[in-house]
Order: structure tokens, then C-alpha cells, then sequence
């Protein structure tokens, strides 16, 4: 399959890891919209959250947000974002969570 985070998941691609166990890949973004911004995927191929079928992965990819964002200086907070379909903004389709922070977010979003 032609997709970019599964070659990011098989090293194909490289990418700075931020995080990773047996379900989750989290690295860096390659065009950060934020001080820290850490794109969070399953290593299993889900164009979007509605194919999320497992639940141990959406719970994988919870707990590592979590360790992340424990770890990474994001005391003073912090934002979760899952865009999805074209009118979402998602442009990768292969499912995904941004965590952005280390700077004032606005809301609402563009
Ligand atoms: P989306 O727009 O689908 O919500 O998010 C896709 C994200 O993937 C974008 O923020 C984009 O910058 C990031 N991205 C696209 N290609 C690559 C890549 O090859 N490496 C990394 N690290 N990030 C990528
Ligand atoms: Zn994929």
C-alpha cells in the first residue's frame, strides 16, 4: 500500500520517534504548526478513525498521548486533534493524532 506513515512504521521513510511500543508509532511532524508538534498513529494501517475497529489500539494510542505528554514539557497544556475526511482537513489517510503545544492555540480552529 502507498501510504506514508505505514513506510514511516516499516523505516522507509525516516522520521524522529518520539514514542513507540507494540500498537503506536509517535514522531515528529515534518511541518510543525506548533513548538512541539507530534503526529501519534497506530502501527496498523486505519485510513481514519471511523475504520478503528480494535479497541486495545484506540487504548494503546490514549495511554502513549498520555506518557507523551507527561514527558514533553506540556505542563501548560496542550491540544489533541484528529482531523477527518477532506472537509476535516485530513490529508494523510492513515489514521492519525496531532498533539500540539508549546504555544497559545486558538479557538475555534480554522
Ligand atoms: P493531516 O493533515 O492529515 O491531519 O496531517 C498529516 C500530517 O502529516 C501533516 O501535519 C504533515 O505535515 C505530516 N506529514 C506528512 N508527510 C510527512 C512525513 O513524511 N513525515 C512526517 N514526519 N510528517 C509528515
Ligand atoms: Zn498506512
Amino acid at each position: 500500500m502507498d501510504c506514508i506513515f505505514c513506510k514511516i512504521v516499516s523505516g522507509e521513510i525516516p522520521s524522529k520517534v518520539i514514542y513507540e511500543d507494540e500498537h503506536v508509532l509517535a514522531f515528529n511532524d515534518i511541518d510543525p504548526q506548533a513548538p512541539i508538534h507530534i503526529v501519534v498513529i497506530p502501527k496498523k494501517h486505519f485510513a481514519n478513525i471511523l475504520e478503528l475497529n480494535d479497541s486495545n489500539i484506540l487504548n494503546a494510542i490514549f495511554d502513549s498521548i498520555k506518557n507523551i505528554a507527561d514527558k514533553q514539557n506540556m505542563e501548560k497544556g496542550f491540544r489533541i486533534v484528529c482531523n477527518t475526511g477532506s472537509e476535516g482537513g485530513q490529508t494523510v489517510e492513515h489514521l492519525h493524532f496531532h498533539i500540539l503545544s508549546g504555544r497559545n492555540l486558538h479557538w475555534p480552529p480554522g
